[in-house]
């Protein structure tokens, strides 16, 4: 498989695509990681909330590889923004993950209404855990334009990347173009908005026909070709497969166009507002 890199901000590299492990039990986490990497996955996107750390970590131990052929990802869970137990959560995660320092650490959520919405303190302690070199990037995750600049007018510290809900149906627009506006990448998280109705749209099965491809591939593909990283996820080793398979073939103007014309705005999300939950 030949996975294109993206170059982030801080000069480092990230496979644009990967596998994400969210709701992946985690006594399946090891075999379904383990099927990936044998189907040439390099990037794997995990997080303290998924509760399956250990499983990614096992899988990579496994398999062996050198440490900077895969990439991996782990995120801050809810309960630890306050920057002491940050640190403390990053240091179990590696331990977790038998790693020495994770690719990527993301703020998984701002939890604007929480802590007295001082994301920016915590923001300021994974800037720390970066140049103690337990993460290489650090980045956060469901963050709106006015988060966004907030954490980057009091800290002056920009994020790799912001990792948030988009597919068809929830395009994201402003928030993917504040994030491009501070020089970040989107990762566009949920990319087959969660196995629902993308995957059967009319438009989308249409397209997937013309091209001899599954709709799945075709909601991938238009998000690569927009520059978004994506790692859908399944635990099925021939969807896993086919999830990959999306390195030969190419949209047209017009049926990007088309698939661009399905954002129904907020009354497509499949996740929470950022800017409530808590
Ligand atoms: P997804 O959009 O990747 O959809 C996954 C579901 O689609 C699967 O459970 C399966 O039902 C179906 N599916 C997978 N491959 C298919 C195929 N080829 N054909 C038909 N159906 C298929 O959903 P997701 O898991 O929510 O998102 C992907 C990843 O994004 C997560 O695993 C996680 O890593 C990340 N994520 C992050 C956040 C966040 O708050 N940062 C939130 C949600 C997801």
């Amino acid at each position: 498989m030949d996975i294109p890199t993206l170059q982030l901000n801080d000069q480092t590299s990230i496979p644009q695509f990967g596998l994400g492990v969210w709701q992946v039990p985690a006594d399946e986490t090891q075999r379904v990681v383990t099927d990936a990497l044998e189907l040439g996955y390099r990037h794997i996107d995990t997080a303290q909330m998924y509760g399956n750390e250990a499983g990614v970590g096992a899988a990579l131990a496994a398999a062996g590889l050198a440490r900077d052929e895969v990439y991996v990802t782990t995120k801050l869970n809810n309960g630890f923004h306050e920057p002491s137990q940050a640190k403390e959560s990053l240091a179990r995660s590696l331990e977790l993950l038998g790693l020495d320092q994770v690719d990527l650490f993301l703020i998984h959520w701002p939890l604007p209404t929480q802590y007295d919405g001082d994301f920016v303190a915590t923001w300021q302690a994974l800037a720390e855990l970066r140049s103690e070199g337990l993460t290489r990037s650090i980045g956060v995750s469901n963050f709106q334009p006015g988060h966004l600049d907030r954490i980057v007018a009091e800290t002056g510290v920009v994020p790799a990347v912001n990792q948030i809900e988009v597919h068809p149906y929830f395009a994201n627009e402003a928030a993917r173009a504040a994030t491009l506006r501070h020089g970040a990448l989107v990762e566009a998280w949920s990319p087959l908005g969660q196995g629902g109705g993308e995957l059967t749209d009319e438009v989308v099965v249409r397209i997937a026909e013309a091209h001899g491809k599954t709709p799945a591939q075709v909601l991938l593909r238009w998000q690569l070709d927009r520059g978004d990283i994506v790692f859908p996820k399944s635990m099925s080793r021939a969807r896993l497969a086919e999830n990959a398979a999306i390195f030969d073939f190419a949209l047209s103007d017009a049926e990007v166009a088309e698939l661009a014309a399905l954002d129904k705005g907020p009354a497509g999300r499949q996740g929470p507002d950022p800017d409530v939950f808590d």
